[in-house]
């Protein structure tokens, strides 16, 4: 999905209060936020959207009642841009301090300056990678239990997975879902016993072991989805209109790593209840985080980043510095 969107027009080495590195849903809230307390802001980001580009139908986010996901990207965005909030899209490979500021280095645009910097790189969650599967991504394939489940009212899905989300969302599904098929690789489950013990029990739940997905078929939305048993290679056909690939996410690692941002022992950026760093003037709100693990949405991301940028706001109200220690 590609919605149309006007890069800005900003020049190296300008100044400003603060960079948001991201654009997704905590990038918005974010921006809103930064602007209505007046802090000269751009946004950087690669993909307009984050994850929502690969969503279909939104339904979990208060007062929008059943949009397409690419609308609720042009709702974010039109927000944003009646605050005149500049968004350059573009790559931020590191940020350094230097003197009073940080200086932030994109791949394509140079560097910019920046007062504070607020972190919403998300995540990358782990896909299948099979035939089909980007084909109906929203049309059927979700990464979401949470976000989606109540969409598949009446119909049979499959969870891949084994882990606390794929148990998790089986369990959710098996609520609205005439037929849940779990689909796990290996022959013991990952999650905590009390959920494996849960969806063990629901009637409407196939629980499918040492198997995985080779194909997901259809024609507008899924249709069929196709697997294997890893041990005698013996294939079979599910007739399901949902698949929730629920195989985990790759927390943003490495650009931690790289700007000395403190992690978790998963890797995700540890903040404190205000969306502080371990670096002075340096927040992080959204899915890169290691707040609200298991629960994410685009409500809670959003949320995220408007507290992100009212400790930013206070931080320099306050007269804080970028060499001063967090
Ligand atoms: P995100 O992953 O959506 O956005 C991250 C953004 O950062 C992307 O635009 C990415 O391209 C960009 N980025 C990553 N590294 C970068 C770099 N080095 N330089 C510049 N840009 C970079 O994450 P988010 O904003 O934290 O929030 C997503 C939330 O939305 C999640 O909580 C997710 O669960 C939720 N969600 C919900 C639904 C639904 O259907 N309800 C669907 C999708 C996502």
């Amino acid at each position: 999905m590609s919605i149309s969107f006007k890069s800005a027009e900003v020049k190296a080495g300008d100044v400003f209060d603060t960079i948001i590195i991201g654009m997704g849903p905590a990038a918005y809230g974010t921006a809103l936020y930064t602007a209505r307390y007046m802090l000269n802001t751009l946004i950087i980001g690669e993909t307009p959207g984050g994850q929502l580009t690969e969503a279909g139908e939104v339904d979990d986010y208060l007062g929008l009642i059943g949009y397409q996901a690419a609308d609720v990207i042009k709702v974010f965005n039109s927000h944003v841009i009646k605050y005149k909030v500049p968004q350059l899209m573009d790559t931020v490979e590191s940020f350094r301090r230097e003197g009073d500021y940080y200086v932030v280095k994109t791949k394509r645009k140079g560097e910019f300056k920046s007062k504070t910097i607020i972190v919403t790189v998300g995540v990358k969650r782990r896909k299948l990678n099979v035939p089909g599967e980007q084909e109906f991504a929203g049309r059927g394939v979700s990464y979401c239990s949470i976000c989606d489940a109540p969409l598949f009212k009446g119909r049979e899905v499959v969870v891949v997975g084994g882990g606390d989300s794929a148990l998790e969302g089986a369990e959710l599904l098996s609520r609205y879902a005439t037929k849940v098929y779990l689909v796990h690789r290996r022959d013991s489950f990952r999650a905590q016993p009390v959920y494996v013990k849960m969806v063990s029990e629901k009637p409407n739940v196939e629980i499918i072991m040492n198997s995985v997905v080779t194909k997901i078929e259809g024609e507008k939305i899924v249709k069929e989805v196709e697997i294997e048993n890893i041990k005698n290679k013996q294939r079979r056909k599910l007739n399901v209109n949902g698949i929730f690939v629920e195989i985990g996410f790759e927390p943003p690692v490495d650009f931690a790593r790289k700007n000395n941002l403190e992690t978790d022992e998963n890797g995700y950026i540890k903040v404190d209840d205000w969306m502080r760093t371990n670096l002075p003037l340096v927040y992080a709100a959204g899915d890169c985080t290691n707040k609200w693990l298991g629960f994410r949405q685009i409500i809670t991301a959003v949320s995220q980043g408007a507290i992100a940028a009212y400790s930013a706001y206070k931080d320099l109200s306050e007269g804080k510095d970028v060499k001063e220690n967090n």
